[in-house]
């Protein structure tokens, strides 16, 4: 049986799938107003009593095979269960209307919230324990299954509808071969996180999780986006030798590791990583690049009840900026909103959140996530080369307005004695249709501009880059999307500015060339890409390059686009193109 989902990350496998069961969202403002609210803490205390003798079996069973220390993690779930205070709460929020699991999950929350503000490591590192308690018991009364994907030494293939950004954050590389999120799209930050460990990843793939058996052998093929079970021997031997010729070639990649981008005709090309963590910042150690063409800061501030101090801002900027040993880092200042959750600043619920309030619309508005952040960021300069960068500007105001905020911020430092480089360039990403037609008046005053392909395509093609249902028209090679990208990098030549790209496509195989052709030299794509992209690069020359973006600027349409890419593909650049 095959499946086909959208390829994120190349690469392929051969393991046993791991099925993911359905991630519980559960809302924290339902009401309920007809079961006796008498009947309804009865359901609580039935589930404490399930729930617990689940805890003391499993800290039983740990303490059987000598693994004392999840042993005593289960003792402490079962206390905190047991806490007096917290079910007096749970009660009480039963007592104001709320519905089991939002009343389970405002108790939590309270207690969370009181926990995490208590300036003590070991106690603030509880929430998590909180979280997953809460997460259980709520599992417990409405009777669902709790999601777990606590791996195992085997590499496997996890199927998932979607998972959560800041769970897939916590996976450890090792423990994962492969990764298919059938409800999820291929930009999703689930995805790109996956991608950034260096293996296959498909988004869509239909229901596979519903299709596939737990534990049975699949093949996940990165390139094609095809995921294959119900393997017969012959073709788990064939696949075998596939993933084997498929590691083979990644052996040749490694080659380059270090080494610098260029095109066949020697014009040099500045090849970037997109970072988010120490765990995609070794990946980029370990390929060599020109620096970090974009920091996605908001994997900071995912799954917290409270947002990281400037301290811990400071020590994790500093790390990046050390780590990169002179090379630039640009800081995305935070990029809330959309898909991006942020717990610690709760908004209101949107008809439309990635058209509403989010990104630096709500930055402007919240000194408090800021002011901490730019400083953070300005004294991080000190230390090596810094750029930043704003997500979602849509005009100029919204740009110098941020601008502006830097000054001021820079002005306080400079009275407080702190160290920071005063010179430090303030770039826009480009990822707004109005900010790519208005690229000539953003680039005129931007150190730098920087396009975001994967929400510019959502936005001029009036796509959610998430909907599987409307995958189908979200693509770069749409003409309208190409128009706005030849425009800004045009409009950035012409003020002299760098203009990047850093969204998925400048790590596509089939747009490579025409980037190239449009005149882009800077590259910025995710770890697990950078070797593929500067061996790609390698194989193209500039004039033939140029010739293929003449050609296309005539084309009518994605599909017009991608056979014109096709026939110009020469023999040696085929091959990386599965
Ligand atoms: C983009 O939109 O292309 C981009 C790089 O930003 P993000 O994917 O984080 O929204
Ligand atoms: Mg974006």
């Amino acid at each position: 049986m095959k499946s086909t989902g959208i390829p994120v990350n190349r690469g392929m496998a051969l393991a046993p799938a791991r099925i993911v069961p359905p991630w519980p969202i559960f809302s924290d403002e339902k009401r309920e107003f007809h079961t006796p609210k008498a009947r309804q803490i009865a359901s609580v205390q039935n589930a404490v009593s399930r729930l617990s003798a689940f805890y003391t079996e499993s800290a039983n069973n740990f303490y059987a095979i000598g693994d004392n220390i999840r042993g005593d993690i289960m003792v402490v779930h079962n206390a905190i269960l047991h806490d007096h205070s917290l079910q007096e709460e749970i009660a009480r929020q039963i007592h104001d209307d709320y519905a089991l699991e939002s009343a389970v999950l405002r108790a939590f929350r309270k207690y969370s919230v009181t926990l995490s503000a208590i300036d003590n490591e070991y106690l603030s590192q509880r929430v998590s324990d909180l979280d997953d308690v809460a997460s259980r018991l709520i599992c417990a009364i409405i009777g669902c299954e709790f999601p777990d994907i606590r791996l195992g030494e085997q590499p496997v293939i996890l199927i998932a509808g979607d998972i959560p950004p800041s769970v897939m954050a916590g996976l450890h590389p090792g423990q994962i071969a492969g990764v298919v999120l059938t409800a999820s799209g291929k930009t999703s930050h689930s995805a790109i996180i996956a991608a950034g460990l260096g293996i296959p990843v498909v988004a869509g793939c239909e229901d596979a999780q519903n299709l596939v058996a737990d534990g049975e052998p699949v093949f996940l093929d990165g390139h094609t986006g095809a995921l294959h079970w119900e393997l017969l021997p012959r073709e788990v031997d064939a696949f075998s030798l596939m993933a084997q010729r498929n590691d083979r070639h990644m052996e040749q990649l490694s080659h380059l590791a270090g080494q610098p981008t260029a095109t066949a005709d020697g014009t040099p090309v500045q090849l970037c990583a997109n970072g988010q963590d120490a765990v995609s910042c070794k990946e980029i150690d370990r390929c060599g690049c020109d620096g970090i063409g974009l920091f996605r800061t908001e994997f900071l501030f995912l799954g917290r009840r409270v947002p990281p101090s400037e301290e811990e801002q400071f020590f994790l900027y500093k790390s990046v900026v050390e780590a990169m040993n002179g090379k630039p880092v640009v800081f995305r200042t935070l990029d809330m909103g959309g898909d991006k959750i942020i717990p610690c600043f709760p908004t209101e619920e949107e008809a439309n959140p990635f058209m509403g309030y989010r990104a630096i619309r709500m930055y402007l508005d919240r000194e408090d996530v800021f002011t901490p952040q730019i400083r953070a960021i300005l004294r991080a300069s000190a230390f090596g080369t810094v750029r930043i960068m704003f997500p979602m500007i849509s005009n100029l105001e919204e740009f110098l307005s941020a601008k502006g905020h830097i000054l001021a911020i820079q002005k306080e430092l400079t009275a407080q004695g702190v160290a920071y480089d005063p010179h430090i360039p303030v770039g826009t990403m480009i990822e707004v249709p109005s900010a790519a037609i208005n690229a000539d008046i953003l680039s005129a005053h931007a150190d730098f501009v920087s396009i975001g392909t994967n929400d510019l395509t959502q936005y001029t093609l009036a796509v959610d880059r998430l909907n599987v249902a409307v995958s189908y028209l979200y693509n770069h090679f749409d003409p309208a999307v190409l128009r706005l990208i030849r425009h800004t990098l045009h409009a950035a030549a012409q003020n002299r500015k760098p203009c990047s790209v850093c969204g998925e496509m400048a790590a596509d195989p089939l747009a490579i060339p025409l980037l190239l052709g449009l005149g882009l030299r800077h590259f910025s794509v995710s770890p697990g890409s950078l070797l593929r992209t500067r061996k790609l690069i390698s194989l193209c020359r500039i004039d033939s390059c140029q010739k293929l973006a003449a050609d296309i600027s005539q084309a009518t349409s994605a599909k017009d686009v991608v056979g014109h890419i096709h026939r110009w593909i020469p023999e040696a650049y085929a091959e990386w193109v599965v």
